[in-house]
């Protein structure tokens, strides 16, 4: 089983940002740690003090907790799982939270793999993003990560960013790979979330976007190069050298069972998906109420095969034509002949008689090519 713990602090709000998290406000501390406390001990009990394979503690800013708050965050979950010597335990951090003291402390509480969000090593648009550290700082927590004893270092970026052009993003690569040299690499595509301002900014047409065309030529360049590097392109946005991919969310990928806690956080164990209310005082509420189940749902044979399909179509290992014809009882061929004919024909998959994947040009149109797929599925008997 994966564990994933939310933590649901940042400094402040970056311009794109959607994911669940709120300004740090010391006072909230306490009222979380409890909260997590009481979420693990419920589910410690219900699953029999369960022996986790990952750790990861995500967000957020996770490393914008206190080494205090780190230190309980990091013996509740000891105290309540099985956690077994040598598994990969993940922990974000942002490089205006990430100095030597503290990434000392987090090796010592047994983080082994540092994610840091650098996502541009330019300035002006580091601020455009509204994010809380320069490209300096990023530089200085790759050495201090190293200094600390990281010997898996990932690093978060982001590519289709305003006013960046795809010669722009492979120099940064170039910068990336030959003078951070991290293990891992996450490249995100922008993604214009609704309702944050960054996306304001782009309806309002002052935000010179790359056009499709230069997107496609950044993702394609990006991977054709970190791949001469040594890097493998084991999922769309996921970059890794040999023996250092992300082992949880590859566990994510293959449809292992997953423990959430936190606010926003979701599960999956035996297919039942629960997720967690989102905001800290919702989450709150509910574990005062001892509500550790309120949002559930049992997936059912369709959705865990349409869930197979696109998850593992998102990574180089791909679909398994057997593991498909187990599960759906029938030929992933059946009814797509055609259109894999034709994808196939247009250099977007490679269909071999185990396997079924995506090209890189295919997974620049991954979604539209998934749910293509999908849609031409037919009707369970
Ligand atoms: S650091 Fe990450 S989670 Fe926090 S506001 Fe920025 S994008 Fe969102």
């Amino acid at each position: 089983m994966l564990l994933y713990v939310h933590v649901p602090f940042c400094r402040a709000k970056c311009a794109y940002c959607a994911f669940a998290s709120q300004p740090l406000d010391a006072s909230d501390i306490e009222p979380y740690l409890e909260g997590l406390a009481a979420e693990a001990a419920h589910f410690s009990r219900a699953l029999f003090r369960p022996a986790m394979d990952t750790v990861f503690i995500g967000g957020g800013t996770p490393s914008l907790l206190p080494d205090w708050a780190l230190e309980r965050l990091v013996s509740t979950l000891r105290r309540h799982f099985e956690l077994p010597k040598g598994i990969e335990f993940t922990l974000e951090a942002n490089p205006d939270s990430a100095d030597l003291p503290k990434l000392g402390a987090l090796r010592e509480l047994g983080v082994n793999r540092l994610s840091l969000g650098v996502q541009s090593l330019n300035d002006r648009t580091l601020a455009l993003l509204g994010r809380p550290h320069t490209a300096a700082q990023a530089v200085a927590a790759v050495s201090a990560a190293r200094l600390a004893g990281f010997k898996n270092l990932s690093l978060d970026f982001i590519w289709g960013l305003p006013g960046m052009r795809p010669a722009a993003w492979l120099k940064q690569l170039k910068t990336v790979v030959e003078e951070l040299k991290p293990e891992h690499l996450s490249c995100y595509n922008l993604t214009l979330e609704p309702g944050t301002p960054l996306a304001a900014a782009a309806d309002a047409g002052s935000l010179p976007l790359p056009s499709d065309d230069e997107d496609a030529r950044s993702f394609l360049y990006g991977s054709r190069f970190l791949s001469e590097r040594g890097y493998l392109h084991y999922e769309i946005s996921n970059f890794a050298r040999m023996g250092f991919a992300c082992r949880h969310n590859q566990g994510y990928w293959q449809g292992r069972d997953y423990l959430g806690l936190g606010p926003s956080a979701v599960s999956t164990i035996d297919h039942i998906r629960r997720e967690n209310p989102k905001t800290l005082t919702s989450w709150l509420s509910s574990i005062d109420a001892s509500r550790f189940d309120s949002h559930t749902e049992t997936l059912d044979p369709a959705t865990r095969l349409r869930e197979y399909v696109m998850l593992s179509l998102r990574t180089s290992r791909g679909l398994s034509l057997a593991a498909y014809r187990s599960l759906a009882g029938r030929p992933f061929t059946t009814g797509r002949a055609a259109m894999l004919k034709v994808l196939r024909e247009h250099n977007l998959i490679r269909l071999t008689k185990d396997t079924l994947r995506l090209t890189a040009d295919g997974m620049l149109v991954s979604n539209t090519i998934i749910s293509r797929l999908l849609d031409a599925d037919l009707p369970q008997d």
